[in-house]
């Protein structure tokens, strides 16, 4: 690995601040919302994780921190209703099965 020069401190301290700055006011690089939704499932590659991270919790970009608390109210309330949908397959799985074993029993085969 090769050795870089550092930045005198304040020279670094500005950068940043300029850069945040423009970041701020030009969102230029927020990631996509799909990118923060695989985010929030933990579902990106190392990398893309940790520049996902970098923008919340070092830049607190606040557009994408919105986004974020809205993509996860969604994911919950999707997770929610997932939960519900199986609730009513398993019932139905259960009352046809019931059915079937009904008509199994009344055909005598079942007996
Ligand atoms: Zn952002």
């Amino acid at each position: 690995m090769a050795d870089y020069p550092r930045h005198p401190d304040r020279e670094e301290a500005r950068l940043d601040m300029s850069i945040s700055q423009v970041w701020a006011a030009e969102r230029i690089s927020c990631p996509h919302r799909d990118i923060l939704r695989a985010y929030l499932a933990g579902g990106l590659e190392a990398a893309a994780q940790d520049y996902v991270a970098f923008h919340l919790e070092v830049i607190r970009c606040p557009f994408c921190l919105a986004n974020l608390e809205d993509l996860d109210a969604a994911t919950s309330a999707e997770k929610e209703e997932l939960r519900q949908r199986l609730g009513r397959a398993a019932d139905r799985t259960v009352s046809s099965s019931a059915v079937f074993l009904e008509r199994l029993r009344d055909s005598g085969a079942g007996g």
